[in-house]
């Protein structure tokens, strides 16, 4: 009898949290921080002037790039309201600190398994610090190279397509001035017949490298971020008419000092028959995909928003 009791008590607190919207998961069984069960998702997060990309796979939870210093409080509101603890790659496509600059917060946040990035060392102390975090946590971390395929778990894959030993040999350097944009890490992302391209800062020497070194059925895809948050430095047209996107996902900050995405960028984008979203009218854009067809969803605004 008194068993039964229990019984009804437990049921009635089970419908109770189930009716306040938590899971089991909350109650400690497993993390939220899982990745969806079926499908990729992907994230370009709205983080200002930067780029933070987060994706999901059928196993993995990977995050590309952690936005400026400045936009932390942005970067850490959108892993919390995604729920996630740990991530099985984080990957930083150069050190620059608008893709660097929330590396420290994610790892305070977040159980970070691997780290992936260029392997080309700079001297700002934001990327002293992230190498000290990861020796100091013991984190293994791997550098990418043109050719490099890693598995995502799940039946999706990154293809690394930039940078090539010899770019990070001759560390960036264009007309004798360092830029580490050129060596960003540039890769494709695969699963089933869905593919998006990942760009960073990479810029037209780089873009027209990748196009060279590669056949057009590996750039392919459907949806490209936008190299350099839209800068007229990058999409040239070599690239732009290799990856054939249909859906450009622009990542930049809202009134931002260097005024990306430029105008002739966009109409780029449209002469190619791209539709575009940006993060600083668009907010977060998720794309999802079943390996089939994908779905794209901004959280605010309209497609193909011009700059004033
Ligand atoms: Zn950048």
């Amino acid at each position: 009898m008194r068993k039964a009791v229990w019984a009804v008590i437990l049921a009635l607190f089970s419908a109770l949290f189930a009716a306040c919207g938590f899971s089991t998961d909350w109650l400690g069984k497993a993390s939220s921080s899982q990745p969806k069960e079926t499908g990729v998702t992907i994230k370009v997060l709205a983080v200002g002037q930067g780029d933070a990309i987060l994706i999901y796979t059928p196993e993995q939870t990977v995050l590309v790039d952690t936005g400026d210093t400045g936009e932390i409080s942005r970067l850490r509101a959108a892993l919390k309201k995604e729920g996630v603890r740990r991530l099985d790659k984080l990957i930083i496509t150069h050190p620059h600190r608008d893709h660097i600059g929330g590396a420290a917060e994610v790892f305070r946040l977040c159980d970070v398994k691997e780290v992936y990035d260029n392997g080309q060392p700079t001297t700002t102390n934001i990327y002293r610090e992230y190498l000290k975090t990861i020796q100091k946590k013991r984190i293994p971390n791997y550098s990418l190279r043109d050719g490099d395929v890693l598995d995502l778990g799940g039946g999706a894959v990154l293809h690394v397509l930039s940078p090539t030993q010899q770019m990070v040999d001759e560390r960036g350097i264009q007309n004798g001035k360092l830029n580490l944009n050129l060596n960003s890490v540039v890769a494709r992302i695969r699963y089933g017949n869905f593919s998006m391209m990942l760009t960073g800062d990479a810029e037209i020497p780089t873009e027209e490298g990748i196009v060279n070194r590669h056949e057009a059925g590996e750039l392919r895809c459907q949806v490209l971020k936008a190299s350099h948050h839209g800068s007229k430095t990058s999409s040239c047209e070599s690239f732009l008419k290799a990856v054939d996107a249909e859906l450009v996902l622009i990542s930049c900050g809202e009134n931002n000092e260097y005024h990306d995405p430029h105008p002739s960028v966009l109409n780029r984008y449209q002469k190619h028959e791209m539709n575009y979203y940006r993060t600083d009218k668009n907010g977060t854009i998720t794309v999802r995909s079943d390996g089939k067809t994908y779905t794209v969803q901004p959280e605010y605004g309209k497609i193909n928003e011009p700059t004033e």
